[in-house]
């Protein structure tokens, strides 16, 4: 049973689109999504107004009536189940996917005050380890945080010394980075100290080259083990939970690299790309499944380092969920309404 949940999120306006008098094109309406092209001639609807439907589409912007989804829903929603399969011992993965700028590391990370997802999970699985333990579980849980740049892995625990890791794979545990740091933690305290190790790690590259951070990925990886006694029998569970926030989507299609953004450096993100075929290609076999039938299908893991590394937690029995984050402002009509394409391949 391979199951992709799928949530789109839009943000407020930022200051550059109120300062250029930017217009709504953005309306949600339930699990509804719609985009309106307020180039295109009016009298042809379905050029001028499309329409998807997503497990949530979350509102963030205030002028309208609609009520505003906070970090906190976000994480009620999609980081509880997240952090409940995790205890049940199957593997989950949050993907953050959209334009940069859109609000990936916001709904991921966020800030101090208004935390995003990953601090959530990470604070709520050490809540409830805390009441396993008092039925005799033990737990043992290690973080790891890497970088994806152009098919690399970096380590964002250790400083910075370019050295890229290897990928490699274990015939029973499945795929692993060579020589990745993983840190022993006992507290949500520890946790937090290794996220604010690794992003600033991430900050520091983005200003020495190029804006790094809108062409990597980030994975923050939580693996976590459970120990106890199942009918008197010692028995471990281990779970891996996955949060990625992806490279800038501007990255994802070839069409669009050409021209204009290959002036710009853009190359097409091959991870990016394999993610959006891995994806839907889960999501054919989950529909064949209701279905009743079974087709095999091919799902090209291998194809890139992203999907290579995440492969045992993208299908089966994990949890797989992706979030595309995007801008309410017609300037950026071309990269939401892609955005939201990627998106619904994912359903
Ligand atoms: P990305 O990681 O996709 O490049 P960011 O997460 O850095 O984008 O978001 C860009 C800016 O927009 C940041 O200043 C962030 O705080 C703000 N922002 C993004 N999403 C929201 C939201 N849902 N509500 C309020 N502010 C947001
Ligand atoms: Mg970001």
């Amino acid at each position: 049973m391979a199951s992709v949940k799928v949530a789109v999120r839009v943000r407020p306006f930022n200051k550059r689109e109120i300062n250029m008098n930017a217009q709504l094109i953005i309306q949600m309406n339930g699990k509804m999504t719609g985009i309106i092209n307020t180039k295109a001639n009016a009298r042809d609807e379905s050029i001028r107004y499309k329409e998807f439907t997503f497990d949530h589409s979350y509102w963030s912007h205030d002028e309208k009536q609609l009520e505003n989804v906070s970090q906190e829903d976000v994480y009620n929603d999609l980081g509880t189940e997240v952090v409940d399969c995790a205890f049940q011992g199957y593997n989950a993965c949050v993907f953050a996917y959209g334009q940069t700028g859109s609000g990936k590391t916001f709904t991921m990370m966020g800030s101090p005050e208004n935390q995003g997802l990953i601090p959530r999970i990470c604070k709520a699985l050490f809540e409830k380890m805390s009441e396993n333990s008092k039925k005799g579980i033990t737990h043992r849980v290690q973080v790891s945080y890497l970088e994806i740049y152009q098919e690399r892995v970096a380590d964002l625990l250790r400083n910075r010394d370019n050295t890229s890791l290897k990928v490699r794979e274990h015939p029973k545990k499945g795929p692993y980075v060579q020589g990745l740091t993983t840190c022993l933690v006992t507290n949500y305290g520890h946790v937090e100290e290794c996220m604010s190790r690794g992003n600033s790690h991430r900050t520091t590259a983005s200003t020495n080259m190029n804006d790094v951070s809108s062409r990597s990925h980030a994975i923050f990886t939580i693996t976590f083990v459970q120990a106890g006694y199942c009918d008197g029998v010692p028995s471990e569970t281990v779970s891996k939970i996955h949060l990625v926030d992806l490279a800038g989507s501007e990255r994802a299609d070839a069409t669009r690299a050409s021209g204009q953004r290959l002036k710009e450096g853009a190359h097409i993100n091959k991870s990016l790309v394999t993610l959006g075929s891995v994806i839907s290609a889960l999501a054919e076999v989950s529909l064949s499944d209701q279905n009743g039938y079974r087709k095999s299908f091919f799902i090209p893991y291998r194809d890139s380092v992203l999907t290579w590394l995440l492969k045992d937690s993208l299908g089966g029995n994990s949890k797989t969920i992706m979030i595309a984050t995007i801008s309410p402002a017609d300037c950026n009509y071309g990269e939401t309404l892609s955005t939201l394409r990627y998106a619904n391949r994912a359903k």
